[in-house]
């Protein structure tokens, strides 16, 4: 199948926006919001639930079997995005930094990334999807019709993390929380499968000084420029 998926995608490491700019261009586009990070978060809250040893390649088999994942909006208009976690809503449990950590050690795993990837291209197939992740360009969706990769300095993605968390009422370290993004983007480079990179058709957008607006108004207008193209 050579033809264009009708799917953006928008990669990035934490922190530079991907998940606020994602949700805007889905609202006015009227596409679906997919948050793939979402999912992997579900996943390593599960695994560490049920004290799997995540080096043991059978033993998280088997568990995955048991895992079904379901994402919905919080709210109206451009809300959140929750997740069931075999009907339990973990929305709010797999938002910590913590959580993000564990997500990014199991996202290391094959097997997970096998499970999660096929949920992910399933809901893309209905297409008008925003799909927002670390390897939603190069990966899952390699015939998505527009790509976009975010990046900013750490220390910027860091800060934005510090107040979003501190606007969830949580009591935050900043040196901590800055340690732990280059540490996460570490593990999410270098890993053997699906490292976070850009896509060599993605289109790069450094947002260490631009604000939401302006970076949500740069994806529309080449999503619209491209789309006027064809
Ligand atoms: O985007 P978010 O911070 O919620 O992602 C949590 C973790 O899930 C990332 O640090 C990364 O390890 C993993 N992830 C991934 N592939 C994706 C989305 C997220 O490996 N497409």
């Amino acid at each position: 199948m050579s033809e264009k998926q009708n799917v953006i995608t928008i990669d990035g490491p934490s922190g530079v926006g991907k998940s606020t700019i994602s949700r805007k261009i889905a609202d006015s586009l009227g596409f679906t919001y997919l948050d793939t990070g979402a999912m992997y978060r579900a996943v390593g809250l599960y695994l560490g639930r049920h004290n799997v040893d995540i080096a043991d390649e059978k033993a998280v088999y088997a568990a995955l079997a048991a895992i079904r994942i379901e994402l919905f909006t919080i709210g109206t208009g451009f809300g959140d995005v929750g997740v069931l976690l075999n009907g339990e809503d973990v929305s709010q449990e797999i938002r910590s930094p913590e959580a993000a950590m564990v997500a990014s050690q199991v996202s290391a795993i094959p097997a997970v990334r096998e499970k999660l990837t096929r949920l992910q291209r399933t809901i893309g197939e209905q297409g008008g999807v925003v799909a927002e992740g670390r390897d939603t360009g190069t990966v899952v969706f390699p015939l998505a019709k527009h790509k976009f990769f975010l990046d900013a300095r750490p220390e910027e993605r860091a800060r934005r993390r510090v107040l979003q968390l501190q606007a969830r009422g949580e009591v935050v370290d900043e040196k901590q929380i800055l340690a732990m993004t280059i540490e996460r983007d570490k593990n999410d480079r270098e890993r053997a499968i699906a490292p976070l990179k850009q896509a060599g058709d993605a289109l790069a957008i450094d947002t260490t000084t631009r604000d939401i607006e302006e970076v949500s108004r740069l994806v529309l207008e080449a999503v619209k420029g491209k789309q006027a193209k064809v």
